[in-house]
């Protein structure tokens, strides 16, 4: 089947599910077949189903677009997770070891960044079933929790996750008992979307039918041209149109209105952030969006840093040459100029914009780190 659209330019992502299977055994089962390609661009345009392993993240590949996995064995039993690629940075970044004890994911469902925290603890520790490090998934719509539940539960990585159904993460007490072993902290609040690729929603734009002249008569393909121009019309007039977390569009009519959602969005991201600096144990946290807009990203960056629990808890950027290897590799990075100049924050940041040719969705995000847990002023 052939990919369409935006959809055709990104490659599908596929995260081997290190908790059921491996890289190896995926290649040799459900990729058998695929042409290994040599770049982004030659998975995307090449004839034929092609594979490329994936050089930041481990147990990731790129396949073809269009490629229908949903029917595959793996797919259905959890082993692979369709999950772009800039979504597998902050679990990745995070990089949860034995030493950093319980994790918390602060707004979870669907639970693509949970159940990759899981795998993630698992390649670390084969032998965690011993000595269990323990996930927290907060997730207040309810409605999503369930999601994030049978997504856990299909990943494998429920014995090891606590799931707190409809638990707002600032009601939490960062003194409570249970808590005390938290050591890192991954932070994926809802945000404008700005960076999704129309490919996941192009289908199901969420945008107003435009009104049938012939009922009963319009093929799929027809309706969705129609789907599709009504978005360009929206793209062409002065509106901008962005995403919530379900992916429904929300058009704001005019730049104030933009520039309203996008501060309020920003004062929700800032009290996120600095309610994880509040865990005692916390030596590691990661800030992310789908969102390709400073306000929502640098800015909150830099707001935490000069905040006053980080000062007196001594948080500060997780540096690029600190990160991850992948994730020091990456190219793209957070905007100078947003950063007031600070070179070391800017480069701490980690971008990526869905034009770019990576493939992969617009995103943003940044590590913090402390040296001393349990740090009151001193240290
Ligand atoms: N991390 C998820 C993933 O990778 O699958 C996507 C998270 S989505 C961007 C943000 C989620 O945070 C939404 O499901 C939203 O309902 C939830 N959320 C928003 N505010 C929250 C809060 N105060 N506490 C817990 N969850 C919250």
């Amino acid at each position: 089947k052939a990919a369409a659209g935006e959809e055709a330019a990104h490659p599908r992502w596929v995260r081997i599910n290190a908790i059921k299977s491996t890289l190896e055994e995926q290649l040799e089962t459900t990729f058998r077949g695929y042409a290994r390609a040599g770049t982004i661009q030659d998975v995307v345009a090449k004839e034929g189903k092609h594979i490329l392993i994936d050089p930041h993240v481990p147990n990731l590949v790129a396949v073809t677009p269009g490629c229908d996995l949903s029917k595959a064995e793996a797919y259905n039993s959890g082993k692979i997770i369709l999950q772009d690629k800039a979504s597998c940075f902050p679990a990745y970044l995070l990089d949860p070891r034995s030493e950093d004890g319980d994790v918390i994911d602060a707004c979870a469902a669907p639970g693509n960044k949970t159940t990759h925290l899981a795998g993630i603890i698992r390649s670390h520790e084969p032998e965690f079933e011993s000595q269990p490090q323990t996930i927290f998934a907060f997730e207040k719509d309810s409605r999503r929790a369930k999601t994030l539940e049978k997504m856990v539960k299909i990943a494998g990585s429920s014995k090891m996750t606590r799931i707190a159904l409809g638990q707002d993460f600032l009601q939490v007490d960062p003194e409570s008992e249970r808590f005390r072993n938290v050591g890192a902290l991954l932070l994926d609040p809802s945000c404008s979307g700005s960076g999704i690729v129309g490919r996941d929603s192009m289908p199901e734009l969420h945008l107003p039918d435009p009104p049938r002249q012939n009922p009963g008569h319009k093929s799929k393909s027809e309706s969705t041209n129609k789907r599709k121009r009504k978005y360009d019309q929206v793209r062409d007039s002065n509106q901008t149109v962005i995403r919530d977390d379900d992916g429904n569009e929300i058009v704001v009519e005019s730049e104030k209105d933009l520039a309203a959602r996008l501060n309020a969005l920003a004062g929700f991201q800032l009290t996120i952030l600095l309610h994880a600096f509040r865990f005692p144990s916390a030596r590691k946290v990661t800030y992310s969006t789908c969102s390709i807009h400073s306000e929502e990203n640098e800015d909150v960056v830099m707001a935490a840093l000069k905040s006053d629990v980080a000062k007196e808890r001594g948080w500060r950027i997780l540096r690029r040459n600190d990160q991850v290897t992948g994730m020091k590799d990456w190219p793209v990075r957070g905007s100078t100029e947003a950063c007031n100049g600070d070179e070391e924050v800017a480069q701490g940041c980690i971008r990526s914009y869905k034009d770019d040719g990576h493939g992969i969705m617009g995103f943003f995000v940044a590590g913090f780190v402390r040296d001393h847990a349990n740090a009151n002023g001193d240290g």
